[in-house]
């Protein structure tokens, strides 16, 4: 299989999926290449801020998203063991008047769906499934992809959006260091209905506490919850979604909180655990016709909510470049790294940074998360905390 014009996708996750669609919106012609034989996401939700909204908007997705997420009415604060409850900030209209596009939540599942079928509906054949990449070459005039299979496919240009663990990424500069940040991510969903009203609420809410921070919020027009959790624990160092927990292990990471933390955690019916890893940001991630997007070159950690996020803009951004460096390799990628570096290596820090004021020990004293909510949380710190995040337009820096 191969094509002088072809552009090679590896990793049908979000990023990969969506400049599969960016690429095809653009007229050029990709293949992507899924090592898994099922295309779908991990049962869990993710939330698209308005800098990635704006961009699935800008790909022709505004319909179909409409028919699966949820658009909070605003965030809450509460604490871990009173479950005293401050409002945090607005969001619905409120957000769609200060950034034009609105924050909106979903089951992965359903996202992954509706990039999947708008990419199809362009070229039918376009996602190969079962196809693993084992390995990644150049030469001046294109690419080669391998597949486990023994298959090769060449192209004009390769994209790795082959997430945390990139082979691409090993291919073109070895192997990563990464390190342990001493938090393990829990998540789960659960069916509303399970609820108790007053938690079965349209609206994302934030639990602060000593060593550990709960995060739930709607999905799928608001029939799931989306339970979210990061506690400090030195035993679990596992990178993967993959990995079932126990309600009973995750109820003890929560031993002495609010009850209603355990309302929702006694109905989730298989946790899954993640080892949170950190990794400095690259200083390049492109070599000659081959680059990366996503969490391939940038993971984050999920302190701020945008690794997704971050893919989308990437998505959007290098197929405005392929288009119009089509013919100069050498300029396409250069430039899309230029237009993504700094952005993102201040995404992957903030979120880091983020962690300590997630928790910290101090909050097991009772006055001082309120302390926490006026000093660190209040309006004035939101907005240094998001406006540059989600006033970022993709769709016009790509030029
Ligand atoms: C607890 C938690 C909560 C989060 N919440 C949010 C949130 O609310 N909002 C947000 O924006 N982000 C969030 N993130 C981050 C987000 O999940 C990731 O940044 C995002 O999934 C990255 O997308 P990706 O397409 O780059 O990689 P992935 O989603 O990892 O997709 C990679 C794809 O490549 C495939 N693949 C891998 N290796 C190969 C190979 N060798 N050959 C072929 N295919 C291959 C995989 O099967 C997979 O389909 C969260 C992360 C965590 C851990």
């Amino acid at each position: 299989m191969s094509s002088p014009n072809k552009i090679v996708v590896i990793g049908g996750g979000i990023g990969g999926l969506t400049v599969a669609l960016a690429l095809l919106r653009r007229g050029l012609d990709v293949e992507l290449h899924e090592q898994s034989t099922e295309l779908k996401e991990v049962g869990a939700g993710i939330q698209i801020s308005s800098n990635g909204t704006r961009v699935l908007y800008a790909l022709g997705l505004e319909e179909a998203l409409r028919r699966v997420q949820v658009i909070p009415s605003r965030r809450e604060i509460r604490h871990w063991s009173t479950g005293e409850t401050w409002n945090w900030f607005e969001l619905g209209a409120t957000s769609v008047q200060r950034y034009g596009t609105p924050h909106i939540m979903m089951h992965r599942g359903d996202l992954h769906g509706i990039l999947a079928d708008a990419v199809r509906r362009l070229k039918p054949d376009a996602l190969a499934l079962g196809k693993r990449c084992v390995a990644v070459t150049q030469s001046a005039e294109h690419v080669a992809v391998r597949f486990e299979t023994g298959e090769i496919v060449e192209a004009a240009f390769a994209i790795g959006a082959d997430g945390i663990h990139s082979k691409v990424r090993e291919c073109l500069f070895g192997a990563d260091q990464p390190e342990f940040t001493g938090c393990v991510a829990w998540r789960g969903l659960v069916p509303m209905e399970r609820l108790p009203p007053r938690i079965a609420q349209m609206l994302g809410t934030n639990w602060l506490g000593p060593r550990a921070h709960v995060l739930h919020y709607p999905v799928r027009r608001g029939e799931l919850m989306n339970f979210i959790s990061l506690v400090e624990r030195d035993d679990w160092r596992v990178e993967s979604w993959m990995v079932e927990g126990t309600t009973d292990e995750l109820a003890n990471d929560f031993c002495d909180w609010h009850p209603d933390v355990h309302a929702i955690i006694r109905n989730i019916e298989v946790p899954f655990k993640w080892a949170l890893m950190v990794r400095p940001p690259m200083a390049c991630w492109t070599k000659g016709r081959i680059s990366l997007l996503g969490d391939a070159c940038h993971p984050t950690l999920p302190f701020l909510g945008q690794g997704g996020v971050m893919a989308i803009e990437d998505a959007y951004v290098v197929a405005a470049c392929l288009q119009k460096f089509f013919t100069d390799p050498a300029m396409a990628f250069a430039r899309y790294e230029e237009i993504r570096r700094d952005r993102t290596a201040a995404v992957v820090r903030k979120s880091h940074e983020n962690r300590k004021q997630a928790f910290s020990p101090a909050l097991a004293d009772k006055d001082e998360v309120a302390a926490s909510v006026v000093r660190d949380w209040q309006q004035v710190r939101v907005k240094e905390r998001l406006d540059w995040l989600y006033q970022y337009d993709a769709t016009s820096v790509a030029i």
